[in-house]
């Protein structure tokens, strides 16, 4: 069957732009490209594959993020299967740097880059087939920040801050305590 040539065909493009609209329903200012979950977008004979790799497995959104990247597509009039890939792993490395300004804006420390091991290489992690443009983001803005720096209350900014317990409002986030401001809070752990 073929559709018809009046109507402009959707393109990856196109889709991609579509799922600009679907946030991660924990973190609902950010976006799913935003935050390295949407891993590719792929044109079938019948629609669209979508990947979406979960920021950890069981984790408890995904069933909502695949629901909600299926209406984005159905309210479009498209047709899409969506794929959950858990190999390579999900990172906060994949997170881009509006998602980490994002976070920081949401009140939500952003994530350090993770410890550097001796093992440095900077493809051994990319996944086969997925976009080459997604895991190549370099943090520039955070370009001097180490692993074992202090992390910045996302209210004030001050380095005076102090763990109160390594799991926060979910297990990816540790509960933080600024002794600037009194404020409690999230660092999403790097991982
Ligand atoms: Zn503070």
């Amino acid at each position: 069957m073929k559709a018809s040539p009046s109507e402009r065909l959707p393109t990856t493009e196109s889709v991609w732009a579509l799922l600009e609209a679907v946030t991660d329903p924990e973190i609902p200012v950010v976006n799913l490209r935003e935050m390295g979950i949407l891993r590719n977008v792929e044109e079938t004979a019948t629609g669209f594959d979508i990947t979406l790799t979960p920021t950890y497995s069981g984790c408890p959104a995904m069933d909502q993020m695949v629901d909600d990247v299926q209406s984005a597509l159905h309210a479009a009039g498209l047709t899409a299967q969506v794929k959950i890939q858990l190999a390579p792993a999900w990172t906060t490395d994949w997170m881009s740097p509006t998602a980490l300004l994002k976070l920081r804006e949401y009140g939500i420390a952003p994530p350090h880059p993770r410890p550097v091991t001796s093992n440095n290489s900077t493809t051994s992690n990319a996944p086969p087939g997925g976009s080459p443009g997604l895991q190549k983001v370099t943090f520039s803005w955070r370009r001097n920040l180490t692993a074992s720096d202090p992390i910045a209350c996302p209210q004030c900014g001050s380095l005076d801050t102090t763990e109160i317990s390594h799991f926060g409002s979910t297990a990816c986030k540790a509960l933080y305590r600024c002794l600037g401001c009194l404020e409690p809070f999230d660092y999403f752990k790097p991982y």
